[in-house]
């Protein structure tokens, strides 16, 4: 018969390996799927400031090195591998990797994150960490005193235009209709800022500059008149997408995907499965708030399994 693992664990950003090593420290013997990303969104950013313990800062990818030793350290086992379906019907449950093998497990932990979306534009592809972000938290602090750019009309949009302007002496917002998505209250704070510029009808056509961000061309879509602006950073906000998928109708989501958890705690509408990370958060969305949740993630599995007393 296959082996029933105690405890299988779906993603590799900080959720996911943080699970990892409260998990193996409490002899759960996890076995981390990395999904087809491994490090998660952190691997395509540079610079990490805001993380607790580096006093210098550390390299996305690097910071990411450092995790997955940890774990491993503990006795993680990570497999390269995508998990590509599941199966939640019984009190084991079921995954199976993308090559189809099926793996069985008492407890799964989900930290399979979110993926920025992007406008799609070769300029931005190019310039990506050289002056394009999709996170003003983590990289604002880079264009303190400079002049930058948000793109869109959400929640997002209007909060990461806040952030700058605190640091930046012009912000730029384009909006691509003549009306924001964002709560009437962001709204208005984002309108009461007088650093922030709002662009409506506004779209991007193209980012400028070869070897770092100098400017962007954007376009009003009703009148059709072209323009450049100078600029240094240019932050994509248009939302995200949670990689959940996967989990069809298995898993309580909310109307935009995220996973619902039983607030304050990780746990999912199916028994033994638990949600951390990205997945399960539009909020924050930080490296340390996911690591955080996906300790969570690895105490309520231990918790759960010692209930069923199966450890
Ligand atoms: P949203 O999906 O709410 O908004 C995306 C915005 O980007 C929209 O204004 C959309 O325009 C615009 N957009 C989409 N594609 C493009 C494009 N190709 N070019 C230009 N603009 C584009 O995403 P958010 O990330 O803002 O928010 C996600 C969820 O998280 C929301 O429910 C939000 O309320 C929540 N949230 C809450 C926060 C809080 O409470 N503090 C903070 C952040 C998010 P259009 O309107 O025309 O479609």
């Amino acid at each position: 018969m296959e082996k029933i693992h105690k405890c299988v664990i779906i993603g590799s950003g900080p959720a996911g390996y943080t699970a990892a090593v409260y998990a193996s420290r409490a002899n759960l013997e996890p076995v981390l799927y990395t999904g087809p990303e491994p490090g998660g969104q952190l691997m395509i950013t540079t610079d990490v400031e805001n993380y607790p313990g580096y006093p210098e800062g550390v390299m996305g990818p690097q910071m990411m090195e450092d995790f997955k030793k940890q774990a491993v350290r503990f006795g993680t086992v990570v497999h390269l591998e995508k998990i590509e379906k599941v199966d939640f019907t019984g009190p084991v449950h079921k995954i199976w990797t993308e090559a189809g093998q099926e793996i069985q497990a008492h407890s799964i932990i989900i930290s399979t994150g979110a993926s920025a979306k992007w406008l799609g534009m070769e300029s931005e592809q190019r310039l990506m960490n050289k002056g394009v972000s999709a996170c003003a938290v983590c990289d604002g602090f880079f264009y303190k005193g400079l002049e930058v750019a948000v793109v869109g009309g959400g929640d997002t949009a209007a909060e990461e235009a806040q952030y700058l302007a605190k640091l930046c002496p012009k912000v730029h917002l384009l909006v691509r209709r003549d009306e924001m998505r964002a709560s009437k209250i962001m709204q208005q704070r984002v309108v009461n800022t007088p650093n922030i510029e709002v662009h409506w009808n506004t779209e991007t056509e193209e980012i400028l500059g070869k070897e770092e961000v100098e400017g962007m061309r954007v376009k009003n879509n009703v009148t059709g008149e072209v323009k450049d602006i100078p600029i240094k950073g240019f932050f994509v906000a248009i939302g995200h997408t949670p990689n959940t998928k996967i989990f069809g109708d298995w898993l309580d989501k909310d109307e935009t995907g995220y996973l619902k958890t039983v607030p304050g705690r990780s746990l999912t509408n199916i028994e033994g499965v638990f949600a951390s990370g990205d997945a399960q958060d539009k909020i924050y969305r930080q490296a340390v708030t996911a690591a955080g949740t996906g300790c969570m993630a690895a105490l309520d599995a231990e918790r759960y399994l010692t209930e069923k007393e199966i450890i």
